[in-house]
């Protein structure tokens, strides 16, 4: 059996999706739960990028412990110092170096020639060494690059230190067959390659992602770079959860295992989706909410005689559980902590008592509180540490023949006052955010509203999410997400909530 090692890139390559971004406390949660579901890695982000970014992998450094901790670095001193600053606390650290291998990322996007390349190869992975023993190269754009130059820096960056060496599939444009080809040159021809694992990353433009890194198993591959919920650039990474249950389905075939801990898979593809808001398509692979459902009578039928005649691997063995209830109003704050750090939340004191208050008004309005309740109240809770303002009432009147109209009264928190404004619009939810927009003199421009039903129960809960930008049109686009029982009012609370973390970046 050959042990492959689960790179997990959902904070890095998977944050740099549209709609995925986090903020530092976010990141921190996920974080926590890629440690329960045991993966090798964790890359945590690129700290040069921002602010943010530095701060979560540092934070990520601190306080996770298990996984190795990563950071991204471009071939430059300031990157590769970056990282190592914030990767210093970290237990068990790697510096991921990268640069461009193909030709035409060369001549058009570095200006550089293939000899520069190899020399700031030599140069950049030399320095990362002198801040983490366990030194990853990419090659970026790998798969349309020069097999003999890939090769030849390949060779060098083993000889300066790096101890994996990485072929991204970037644009996603490998097909199997010739992705094995490839690998094989490069077992073959790198001279020093025993000395280093070599790892993929492979992105599903195609749809091939996961065939593409399942195929590099078998040609010498021994590290998987993935994403939760396959997520990342475009149309995403690997898919962390299809890649690890195909090895562990097919181990009979493919001769290797991982150390994940399937078990936590359907938590933490949940923990992401309450965090992010974006959930993932019915029929996706493992897990989907399909993945599972045996629709036709024949496969019922055969399943109930004997599971194994449709099923080739258990629900169980993924962690999925049937939505139960779970709590109600007589619940005490105990039973709640509980609760959630079963659904894979590490709350701070702050955190968990201001969740307590607000799964307290919702135990008063539904009786029976589920897991994905729970998933959208507290998902929906950790984003933002101070809020500016808070929502303190609000009216919307509309009709088949009536203008819409709404008055708000929010408060400005950091000043005490009180406002109360009313606005119109084409609609009422359109109504409640020009009113939102007097009340608090931000003008926002929404440009997505996604409204659903966190269980499918009479008195479920609605969980909106809302992009909205502020600032005029070169101003960010931030998301905001709430939970109510009634639909308007998780409306208001999302804009509000996108506000705030629009004042808290600022
Ligand atoms: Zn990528």
């Amino acid at each position: 059996m050959a042990k492959i090692v689960i790179f997990d890139t959902t904070l890095r390559d998977g944050e740099q999706a549209p709609g995925y971004s986090m903020n530092v406390d976010e990141k921190l949660q996920l974080a926590y739960q890629l440690a329960v579901l045991k993966v090798d890695v964790i890359e945590a982000g690129f700290p040069i990028s921002s602010e943010g970014d530095f701060k979560a992998v540092n934070n990520i450094a601190k306080k996770v412990k298990g996984p190795v901790i990563c950071g991204l670095a471009r071939m430059l001193e300031p990157d590769i110092v970056s990282a190592g600053k914030a990767l210093k606390p970290a237990g068990k650290r790697r510096i991921h170096v990268f640069v461009s291998s193909s030709d035409i990322h060369l001549k058009y996007q570095m200006k550089k020639s293939r000899r520069q390349v190899i020399e700031m190869t030599k140069k950049g992975v030399k320095l990362a060494c002198s801040f983490a023993k366990d030194v990853e190269f990419s090659a970026m754009d790998a798969t349309r690059s020069d097999p003999a130059f890939l090769h030849d820096l390949f060779s060098e960056a083993i000889e300066a230190g790096a101890g994996t060496i990485n072929v991204p599939d970037t644009v996603g444009y490998t097909i199997p067959e010739e992705f094995a080809v490839l690998l094989d040159g490069i077992m073959a021809n790198v001279h020093n390659v025993k000395r280093s694992v070599v790892s993929v990353h492979c992105h599903n433009d195609l749809g091939l992602a996961v065939s593409n890194a399942i195929t590099a198993i078998q040609h010498g591959a021994r590290q998987i770079e993935c994403a939760i919920n396959g997520i990342g650039e475009r149309a995403g990474n690997t898919s962390l959860e299809e890649v690890v249950m195909a090895i562990k389905t097919r181990k009979d075939f493919l001769k290797s295992s991982t150390g994940v801990k399937t078990a936590e898979i359907s938590k933490t593809s949940k923990l992401l989706t309450a965090i992010t808001g974006i959930g993932v398509q019915p029929n996706k692979a493992i897990v989907g909410e399909n993945a599972f459902a045996h629709e036709s009578g024949i496969h019922q039928d055969g399943v109930l005689k004997k599971r194994e005649t449709f099923e080739i691997m258990t629900a169980r063995s993924i962690g999925l559980k049937k939505n139960r209830i779970v709590l109600g109003k007589h619940s005490g704050r105990h039973a709640f902590g509980v609760r959630l750090s079963g659904l894979g939340f590490k709350l701070n004191k702050d955190q968990l008592n201001k969740a307590f208050e607000r799964f307290k008004q919702l135990a008063d309005r539904k009786k029976e509180v589920f897991d994905e309740d729970l998933g959208a109240l507290v998902g929906t809770e950790i984003p933002v540490r101070s809020d500016a303002y808070k929502l303190l009432s609000f009216t919307v009147v509309t009709g088949s023949d009536e203008e819409p109209s709404a008055t708000v009264k929010v408060k400005d928190i950091g000043k005490g006052v009180e406002t109360k404004r009313t606005g119109s619009g084409d609609g009422a939810i359109d109504a409640l955010y020009n009113a939102i927009g007097r009340a608090t003199k931000e003008k926002g421009m929404l440009l997505n509203y996604i409204a659903k039903a966190t269980t499918p129960d009479k008195d479920a809960m609605s969980e909106v999410t809302v992009q909205v930008r502020f600032g005029g049109r070169q101003g960010p686009t931030v998301r905001g997400r709430a939970a109510s029982t009634d639909t308007v009012e998780a409306s208001a609370k999302a804009y509000i909530n996108a506000l705030n973390r629009y004042v808290e970046e600022k």
